[in-house]
């Protein structure tokens, strides 16, 4: 068989815990499996580096911001081969130049487009542990290039794709997926199995247990995963095209604090408008989450949408530069803001569904700036200071708990 095991920050933060992981893939090596290891750095290295770039400039660019960020995860994989080494384990750690795995040049947010297999299943054949670094690709200008915040476990599902691996595992500091995280919601419930979509939306919608790029992907070539902890041997949650469990009304509530709202007020009532302003913002790149327009008065109307808090400073800038040419007669925005969102299948063939979720948001005050819907999602923007609060209310309305 052919294991891809990643493991996160957490897991791999110090020297125990690498021997630990070393122990865990080399158990499955000597069952004569082939294994390949994705690592994050350890810890909280990627924070400290980022935090290390904003003291020496706040407006580092993005380049070199990826290629001080890599290195983080170079130092987890030298670290756990040379491991495997002390247990008489062969074993080799590469990065993403060694392997060739290619990816866009969007610096900080980069995807895969061309993966080479040729080095590691080279290594394979040689009967070594392979271990690669995650969260980072090269680009076409050789220049390295990061997938975005937890973005190791794309890199070992788009491994376990190209390399036809029989399994893929993400071993975490939680027991698997759980009806909300268990930080915030203590007795939340461990999910035996949740499809692809609904561990998509619950992805998209802030649930950073999985990244939510490493789920499409899952699901675009079939690549069958579990989400399980490295510190016990608890089953896990297997993400999956289709589940056998009791159907629930929802599967799970998640929050996303990294979101901020923008208010562009005044702007012309005529067609086209809404699209210049959010066609230069595509145009930069910047992702347009929830949307609200007023009902226009005398000739103008407001429009206001949600953006990540990494995007803002450049949605105001690009704004800002083009108040005239979009109509815009004023700009505001606000950080304190966060989104909570539910997440279920069920909601499809339930009506009833959203009322109770504002029921919940009601009964503890809480007030709700902007809704938006999918299929199976149902997101709701609150202050931030009351969404801990709002994931507590909705988990225990639906009745989620154990
Ligand atoms: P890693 O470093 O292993 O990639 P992350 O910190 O990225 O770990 O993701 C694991 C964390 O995700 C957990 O510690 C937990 O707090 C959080 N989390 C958020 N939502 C959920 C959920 N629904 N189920 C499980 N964990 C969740
Ligand atoms: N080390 C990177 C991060 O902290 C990638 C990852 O952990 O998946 O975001
Ligand atoms: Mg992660």
């Amino acid at each position: 068989m052919l294991i891809v095991k990643k493991f996160g920050g957490t897991s791999v933060a110090n020297k125990e815990r690498i021997y630990n992981v070393a122990r865990r893939c080399i158990e499955d090596y000597k069952k004569g499996h082939s294994v390949v290891v994705v690592l994050s750095a350890m810890g909280d290295t990627t924070d400290d580096l980022l935090a290390l770039a904003n003291d020496i400039n706040p407006n580092a660019n993005k380049r070199e911001l990826d290629m001080l960020l890599t290195t983080g995860e170079q130092v987890s994989v030298s670290l756990m081969a040379m491991a495997m080494h002390a247990m008489d384990v062969p074993a080799v750690s590469l990065n993403a130049f060694q392997v060739g795995m290619n990816c866009t040049s969007r610096y900080g947010n980069a995807r895969f487009k061309r993966i080479d297999t040729d080095r590691i299943n080279h290594e394979l054949d040689s009967r070594k542990i392979v271990i690669v670094t995650g969260f980072q690709g090269i680009t076409k200008y050789d220049d390295y290039a990061t997938l975005g915040r937890g973005g190791s476990d794309t890199t070992a599902v788009a491994l376990a794709a190209v390399l036809h691996a029989d399994l893929c595992e993400i071993y975490t500091d939680v027991d698997g997926v759980y009806t909300a995280d268990p930080r915030i919601v203590p007795n939340a419930r461990k999910l035996p199995e949740i499809t692809y979509d609904e561990m998509l939306e619950l992805a998209t919608a802030g649930a950073k247990v999985l990244h939510n790029r490493s789920v499409e992907m899952a699901k675009k070539y079939s690549v069958p995963m579990v989400v399980r902890s490295s510190l016990n041997e608890s089953e896990g949650t297997v993400v999956k095209e289709v589940v056998k469990m009791e159907k629930m009304l929802i599967t799970g509530v998640a929050a996303d604090k990294n979101t901020a709202r923008i208010s562009v007020i005044g702007v012309e009532d005529r067609p086209g408008i809404a699209f210049k302003i959010f066609n230069k913002l595509a145009k930069n790149n910047i992702n347009v989450d929830i949307i609200l327009q007023s009902v226009g008065r005398d000739g103008t109307k407001d429009i206001s949408f949600t953006v990540s808090q990494d995007d803002l400073k450049d949605a105001l800038t690009i704004l800002e530069e083009n108040k005239e040419p979009l109509t815009i007669k004023n700009i505001t925005h606000n950080e304190g803001v966060a989104k909570v969102s539910i997440v279920g299948a069920g909601m499809m063939t339930n009506p009833g569904v959203a009322s109770k979720l504002f029921e919940a948001l009601f009964n503890y005050g809480i007030n709700i700036n902007m809704i938006s819907t999918s299929e199976i999602r149902i997101t709701v923007l609150v202050e931030e200071s009351e969404i801990d609060k709002a994931v507590r209310a909705i988990h225990e309305k639906f009745d989620l708990a154990e």
